[in-house]
């Protein structure tokens, strides 16, 4: 294998950080995030008493805006979230006092359209001085491994399987696919199974990786178990197409994509140790997001008549494991 891996609890901001350098500086997105992470450690090492904020600010929630006009002598970045009817300017106003400094955050963010911003986006606010440094993802070298324990900052690791809840985490290497867009409502309430009908898994990786083959899902699972995220659960997969289940069509809106590797030939044994992988990676996600087991589903169910896949996997097996499991 030659990807590379990195933590998967990479913070929003960080991550489309990430997206929009990799299309402008034509790298992977993994390269760019090896990169930004490093920065961000650098900055963490660097700084013990004033944790990276990107990095550590609670998550998304309807409060209003953390950042005060009252800490503008601050230098590290905050972080505000979109709420609805929001502008760049208005932030600007808000944070700044002048909504004439929108382009500080439009800067920071990598943003391209200052109109196309989003609820619930999060949003890098840096400090009114060395506002530009903070995009200072090329700026002075950083050490690439985090030393302090205040860090929280995973810098190009796999991430292993979380300890606690019930069914935790497991152990998923994540190579970001640039095929992804935003979930038309946060929902996630369906999992869609599929047969990747391409032999290996780092095959799959270098097809979901190239943008104009407009298709990813949010897993691959290889034949020997190993987990590959491509795209985050939150963010809108392109994997099932044209598809219907109960009554509702797009399951890519509103579902998680699992592929597994196999040819989809009717012929191609699914291995246990990938088996134990789907129901390991399938149980998580359903007690994360409570997901009925009649709504985890194979792509055939959903396009059937056009798809096939998982041609030969026992689905029921799966949703019978993982009813046992939640
Ligand atoms: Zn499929």
């Amino acid at each position: 294998m030659t990807y590379r891996t990195i933590g998967l609890e990479i913070d929003d901001v960080v991550y489309q950080r990430a997206v929009s350098k990799a299309v402008t500086d034509g790298k992977t997105i993994n390269q760019i995030l090896v990169d930004l992470l490093k920065d961000y450690a650098g900055k963490a090492v660097s700084m013990p008493s004033a944790p990276p904020a990107p990095v550590t600010a609670p998550p998304t929630s309807a409060s209003p805006a953390p950042v005060s006009p009252s800490q503008p002598a601050s230098t590290t970045p905050s972080i505000y979230t979109v709420k609805s009817g929001d502008t760049l300017g208005a932030i600007a106003k808000r944070v700044y006092g002048s909504a004439h400094k929108y382009f500080l955050i439009q800067k920071a963010n990598n943003i391209k359209d200052p109109r196309l911003i989003w609820v619930g986006q999060r949003l890098v606010i840096p400090p009114l001085e060395g506002a530009v440094a903070t995009g200072g993802v090329t700026s002075t070298p950083h050490p690439a491994v985090v030393t302090s324990p205040a860090a929280s900052v995973p810098v190009a690791v796999t991430v292993p399987s979380s300890t606690d809840g019930k069914n935790p985490r497991p152990t998923v290497e994540f190579v970001g696919s640039p095929n992804f867009n935003r979930r038309p409502h946060a929902e996630i309430s369906a999992i869609v199974m599929h047969a990747t009908a391409n032999g290996t898994l780092q095959g799959v990786i270098n097809w979901f990786n190239r943008s104009d083959a407009q298709v990813s899902a949010h897993y691959t699972i290889g034949k020997d178990g190993t987990i590959v995220q491509h795209v985050r659960n939150e963010h809108r997969a392109w994997h099932a197409g044209k598809s219907e289940w109960q009554g509702r069509p797009d399951l890519n809106s509103w579902s998680i994509g699992i592929e597994m590797v196999n040819w989809n030939n009717g012929q191609d044994p699914f291995p246990e140790a990938q088996h134990q992988a789907a129901v390991n990676l399938v149980a998580y996600l359903s007690g994360k997001y409570h997901i009925k087991p009649e709504l985890i589903v194979a792509h055939y169910d959903v396009s059937p008549g056009r798809k096939t896949d998982p041609r030969g996997y026992d689905m029921d097996r799966l949703r019978r494991e993982v009813t046992a499991r939640i």
